[in-house]
């Protein structure tokens, strides 16, 4: 089954809205599979967003995901990465359609309070970066009320 990586970034952490984020992926019958409260440094955060390096936004992207703790969260389903970024919204809270996590809580593109992977691949590499030791193993009761 499909999985994908999914952060609360400082500013979701700060501002109270883990439970609220949880819930969303919670109620579309997703399965939590991983999650951790972890402040990460620079060159941990690098490493995560290494593929935005060369952007003009990188450096203070980096200092943003290091200023408070994350939650770092592993979540499988069918179609979870896709999914997963239609429940987050747009990048740009700006153009992120009202239900959707950005669209209901974040303002500024630089305070968007939630990462999710962009493919099954980037997913794949974010997962085992951000939990080395795997995901844990266990099936939900739910399965069959949620998969035909
Ligand atoms: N970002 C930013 N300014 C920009 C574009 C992106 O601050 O002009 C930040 C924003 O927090 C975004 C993150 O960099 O979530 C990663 O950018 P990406 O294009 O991968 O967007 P995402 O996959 O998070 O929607
Ligand atoms: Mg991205």
């Amino acid at each position: 089954m499909e999985q994908t990586f999914i952060m609360i970034k400082p500013d979701g952490v700060q501002r109270g809205l883990v439970g609220q984020i949880i819930c969303r992926f919670e109620q579309k019958g997703f399965t939590l599979k991983g999650l951790k409260l972890i402040t990460v440094d620079r060159p941990f955060a690098e490493k995560h967003y290494q593929d935005l390096s060369a952007k003009p936004f990188f450096s203070g992207l980096v200092d943003y995901i290091i200023s408070g703790p994350v939650v770092a969260m592993i979540w499988e389903g069918k179609n979870v990465v896709l999914t997963g970024r239609k429940i987050i919204g747009a990048t740009n809270p700006a153009a992120s359609e009202p239900g959707t996590i950005r669209g209901d809580f974040a303002i500024d593109i630089g305070r968007n309070i939630i990462h999710g992977s962009d493919s099954v691949e980037s997913a794949n590499k974010e997962c085992a970066l951000w939990f080395p030791d795997g995901p844990v193993n266990w099936q939900s009761s739910l399965h069959s009320w949620i998969y035909e």
